[in-house]
């Protein structure tokens, strides 16, 4: 692997250990002190991800990745932000501009790799498959748009089946409220967003074992975790 990681961080000491530690995993590098310099060598070279500090002297993180995810031809670059602070406010305002993933300061150069490789494999394009292996039995056939469960399949009704769909297009992702009305209705929308909850509870209800595989994420939204689901099946508001 060859990808082009760009590292966005201030601070000398910390930019030459990550800068390091991908070198080292065999990943090309492209390192910026300040984000003014990183979104200027977006004109000339796009690298496959970003590894994205907070703070930074010009501007910050959270500023650039909104950038970033406004500007077309940059909307799909996968972003891993680097964050100092472990407050979940923090976490959640990324992951809402639309960062892949965080690592919280300090942090090892070995994870901030395996995170990278990991938001890289996620963020290649699906296999031509129409085909989601969604865990605990559960099967997603995206040309008919049906479920499957133990091969029955399931009745869902559109709204179910797209919730579903959704989350389980990024396992592990938080989709708020919002982010699925947005994917239901588009600009329709003229639903509350309580009624999220009553479909997902409703999907839930239809998936049986594979209900636990919906998690809420307490005050924003909902996300599909294969790992929390299988080994406590927790998450049920
Ligand atoms: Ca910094």
């Amino acid at each position: 692997m060859n990808e082009l990681i760009a590292v966005v961080e201030d601070e000398d000491d910390i930019r030459a250990l990550v800068c390091a530690g991908l070198a080292r995993e065999r990943f090309r590098v492209r390192e910026y002190p300040d984000g003014r310099g990183f979104l200027a060598s977006l004109r000339v070279e796009k690298p496959d991800l970003v590894v994205l500090d907070v703070m930074l002297p010009d501007t910050d993180g959270f500023a650039i990745c909104r950038a970033l995810r406004a500007d077309r031809a940059n909307a799909g670059l996968p972003v891993i932000m680097l964050t100092a602070r472990a407050e979940e406010a923090d976490r959640v305002l990324g992951l809402e501009l639309g960062a892949d993933d965080y690592v919280v300061k300090p942090f090892s150069p070995k994870e901030l790799a395996a995170r990278v490789k990991a938001v890289l494999r996620r963020s290649a394009p699906a296999a031509a498959s129409s085909q989601i292996d969604v865990g605990q039995g559960l099967r997603i056939d995206t040309d008919m748009r049906e479920a499957y469960l133990d091969e029955q399949r399931i009745e869902l009704t559109q709204a179910e089946y797209r919730i579903l769909q959704l989350l389980a297009s990024r396992p592990g992702w938080v989709f708020s409220r919002e982010k699925i009305l947005d994917h239901l209705w588009g600009d329709e929308k003229n639903v509350t967003d309580r009624s999220v909850d009553v479909h997902v509870k409703h999907l839930r209800d239809k998936l049986g074992t594979g209900g636990r595989l919906i998690l809420n994420v307490r005050g924003i939204g909902y996300k599909l975790s294969l790992a929390d689901a299988s080994r406590k099946g927790t998450g049920a508001p």
